[in-house]
């Protein structure tokens, strides 16, 4: 039967197994060969003060360099990696190379510069989390203030009594934590006082479509409306995804705080980010 609907590789697959469980097999396995050859790299995507309109730090974003099919998004595998356990090991990786990483960077003069990095659900949710934090800042030797944490809602909500005394562990070592992707979770805004959290990051399907058009009206209220709510509980607000001159210059004018996004640059190799620090800082400078 096989035969007769594919071609090629497909005839080989019987039953169930369709293209997508075979795929998703050898996904499978290459991700965990992929954590053992060191295929896995954090690259980095600069935050931008909208106020002084500096770097301010980091977020560090995985990629994997697979030798033959290139390289692969974090949307690809970290839910995959997350489903086979795999990605304890991932996210233990990208927390010790980002915080090792951001010490060179202050060693070389930017001490200024914090990194952000993101946070699983089960990650978070294991009991040496808090442990493994304090691990890297001290293998680092990097100070807990400049280490960022980013949690999703779906994340805290898991259990939401615990993940409080997580959190507050993790303030208490100084570190600071911040709501990825805000908007798109469960949002149960009560959740928000609960949740000792320094700061939130606008998703970026509000960002998207964010512009001075008179027909798209309901983006702009809703981010006004987040960075209002924001102001009223001492958080920082983060914008995602901003890729125009003109969004940049409506988030700066509703109070935003920060911004990431392509307009600023694409997240990049630690080699690249480097250089990006040393022309930003020297192009900025040489013209003010
Ligand atoms: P995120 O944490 O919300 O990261 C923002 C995503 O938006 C990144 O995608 C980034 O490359 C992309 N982005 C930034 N600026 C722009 C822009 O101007 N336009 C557009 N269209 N996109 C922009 P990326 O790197 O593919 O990562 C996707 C998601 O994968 C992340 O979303 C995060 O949830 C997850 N992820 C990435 N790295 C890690 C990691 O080390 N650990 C864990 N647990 N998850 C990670
Ligand atoms: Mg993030
Ligand atoms: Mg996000
Ligand atoms: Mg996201």
């Amino acid at each position: 039967k096989a035969k007769e609907k594919g071609r090629g590789k497909r005839e080989f697959f019987t039953g169930e197994m369709n293209a997508f469980t075979l795929e998703r097999l050898k996904l499978e396995g290459y991700l965990r060969k992929a954590v053992q050859k060191g295929e896995l790299e954090p690259y980095f995507q600069p935050q931008f003060c909208l106020k002084t309109e500096r770097v301010i730090g980091f977020e560090a974003l995985i990629r994997w360099n697979h030798p033959e099919l290139g390289l692969i998004s974090p949307i690809q595998f970290v839910p995959l990696a997350e489903e086979i356990g795999l990605i304890d090991e991932i996210g233990r990786f990208v927390l010790f190379e980002s915080c090792k990483q951001l010490k060179k960077w202050h060693d070389g003069g930017a001490t200024h510069l914090s990194i952000s990095v993101n946070v699983s659900g089960r990650q978070f949710q294991r009991l040496s989390f808090v442990y493994e934090v304090k691990e890297a800042l001290e293998e680092a030797g990097l100070s807990a203030e400049y280490l960022h944490l980013e949690l999703t809602e779906s994340t805290m909500i898991k259990n939401v009594q615990y993940s409080i005394s997580i959190m507050r562990e993790l303030r208490e070592l100084g570190v600071q934590l911040s709501i990825d992707d805000f908007g798109t979770g469960y949002s149960s805004l009560s959740y928000l006082k609960d949740f000792p959290v320094d700061s939130l990051k606008i998703d970026q399907s509000f960002i998207r479509h964010l512009s001075d058009d008179y027909f798209n009206t309901s983006d702009a209220a809703i981010i006004k409306a987040i960075i209002m709510m924001c102001e009223g509980l001492s958080l920082s607000t983060v914008a995602e995804g901003v890729e125009t001159f003109e969004q940049m210059k409506l988030l700066r004018e509703y109070g935003c705080h920060m911004a990431q996004g392509y307009i600023i640059s694409k997240p990049m190799p630690a080699y690249d980010a480097e250089q990006f620090i040393t022309n930003f800082y020297t192009v900025k400078n040489s013209t003010s």
